[in-house]
């Protein structure tokens, strides 16, 4: 017998659960399926961003952070710290327990919304009528239709062609959150923001890393500015970073891993490592959803094909987050899944892309909003740019964290904020009030007038959008 509700959601991470909230708070008769598990055999929703992504990841790099000011800037606060040691152990167990912690807020969110949870993993069945069939299998099988269906269920690590993850010696995001000891030489495949993140904890708790980028240029993505003076404060930190470099052979041993590649002058090298951590990209996931059995269109990189609205071509399934074109990020699969069960309800849901803020996690960060610098130009748009350093910040002096600078990109006749862009202490927070002001159409001249606190980090931002116009007050 199965049981009928207007939407089931398939894949329980930030896409997904947040769909399946504001189904419910919507007045929909609401599922959603899931079929990540804890240690011990018990629902872990939260999909990859609670389980080995955003979550872990920012616990071990506050751990890490936290270990190298003990370590290196407590001095400068008149602080003496002697035997300084880290537990790796106990680090992850923080970790492991700051993940519990959320899965847990999840499930108690699905019990507040009166959302009926499956613990298990979801396919399509077919149809009866106007509903959709789906099968959940599991500790506790389940048969279920609904009216509307919506897809989230996200990405998985893309592997090096031939090197399988054994999470021992090659490891994929999961097992880089997980290595049991500090290794004493350690390899990052990909400079991105998983490899960069991943690469400073394990840095920043004593091994020596080398990040290996396939591409010419470092953080081809971001503002130029800014991957010039990433580049140039994280190997100040100690990453040994090498660009343009083709990975030729990968030799997997019992305590170590060999990686052949060519530099980018064409010379051979060859370096063992402890660990290789392999960080270059993720593919979608949809195995074993009968995506064929019902005729889900995928394009041809796997990604359910879906419209600007997230409609799939059959009638009544959506899909979201991860598993779907768009940047790989956890608040972008959140907003979808509010917007598509918005546009269930016949409202006028809405992502805006154009706004979507990107962060990595180093120490400074790095966010940003908007068009770079080298985009501008591309397009031929006449623009002007104002930077601020942290150097001239009063509380960035006070914290001790002076490295990086605030840019902010403005259509010269207009004066309306393009782009914003970050490298500094709380980037990640600092970036909203670019994201806000870029959503309500701002000019740089409306966030040069607004009152900041002081003395605050966001008065950087302030000063950015002084020196659009060149009238800086501070430097
Ligand atoms: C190391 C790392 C760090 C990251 N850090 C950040 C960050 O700081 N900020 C950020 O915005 N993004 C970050 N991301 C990316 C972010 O995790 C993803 O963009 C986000 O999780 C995508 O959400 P989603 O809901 O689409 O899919 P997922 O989070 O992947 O969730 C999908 C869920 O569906 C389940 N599932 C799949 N198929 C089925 C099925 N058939 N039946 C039942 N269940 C199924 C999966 O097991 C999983 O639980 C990071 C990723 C990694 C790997």
């Amino acid at each position: 017998m199965s049981e009928q509700f207007d939407v089931v959601v398939i894949g329980g991470g930030p896409g997904g659960y947040t769909a399946a909230i504001r189904a419910a708070q919507l007045g929909f008769k609401t599922a959603c399926v899931d079929d990540w598990s804890r240690a011990d055999g018990k629902p872990a929703p939260g999909g990859t961003c609670t389980n080995v992504g955003c979550i872990p990841s920012k616990a071990l790099l506050q751990s890490s952070e936290n270990f190298e000011h003990a370590g290196h800037s407590f001095a400068d606060h008149g602080i003496g710290v002697s035997g300084l040691v880290i537990d790796v152990k106990k680090m992850l167990a923080r970790k492991d327990k700051v993940v519990a912690q959320n899965n847990d807020g999840i499930l108690y969110l699905f019990k507040k919304n009166k959302i009926t949870f499956f613990h298990g993993f979801g396919s399509f069945a077919g149809k009866e009528g106007d509903l959709w069939k789906l099968a959940v299998a599991g500790s506790k099988p389940a048969e279920l239709t609904a009216k509307h269906v919506i897809i989230a269920t996200g990405s998985k690590p893309r592997a090096l062609p031939g090197v399988t993850f054994d999470n021992v010696r090659v490891l994929d995001n999961d097992g880089a959150l997980a290595i049991p000891e500090v290794p004493r030489k350690l390899g990052v495949v990909g400079a991105g923001v998983i490899g960069l993140e991943m690469g400073s904890v394990w840095r920043r708790l004593g091994a020596d890393v080398i990040v290996l980028e396939a591409l010419p240029a470092f953080l081809g993505v971001v503002d130029t500015a800014i991957a010039k003076e990433a580049l140039k404060l994280f190997t100040r930190q100690g990453l040994v970073i090498q660009t343009g470099v083709q990975i030729t052979d990968v030799k997997v041993g019992k305590d170590d891993v060999t990686v052949t590649y060519t530099d980018a002058a064409g010379k051979v090298e060859n370096v063992t490592f402890d660990r290789l951590i392999v960080s270059i990209g993720r593919v979608p996931f949809t195995g074993g959803l009968g995506a064929d059995a019902v005729g889900l269109e995928l394009d041809e990189r796997g990604f359910v094909a879906v419209d600007g609205e997230c409609r799939t071509n059959l009638p009544n399934v959506w899909a979201i987050g991860d598993v779907v074109r768009g940047p790989m990020l956890a608040h972008k699969a959140e907003d979808e899944g509010v917007a598509v069960t918005e546009r269930i309800a016949g409202q006028q849901g809405h992502v805006d892309f154009n706004t979507v803020p990107w962060v990595i996690y180093t120490s400074p960060e790095i966010a940003w909003v908007g068009k770079t610098e080298q985009q501008l130009k591309a397009e031929g748009v006449d623009y002007r740019a104002g930077s601020f350093p942290f150097t001239a910040n009063g509380r960035a002096r006070a914290m001790g964290e002076t490295a990086g600078f605030v840019k902010i990109l403005a259509d010269r006749r207009t004066d309306r904020i393009l782009g914003m862009h970050v490298i500094g202490p709380m980037a990640s927070e600092l970036i909203s009030e670019g994201v806000v002001a870029m959503e309500f159409g701002a000019a740089s001249e409306d966030l040069a007038r607004i009152c900041h606190a002081h003395p605050t980090l966001s008065e950087a931002t302030k000063e950015a959008a002084l020196a659009v116009d060149g009238r800086t007050l501070n430097l």
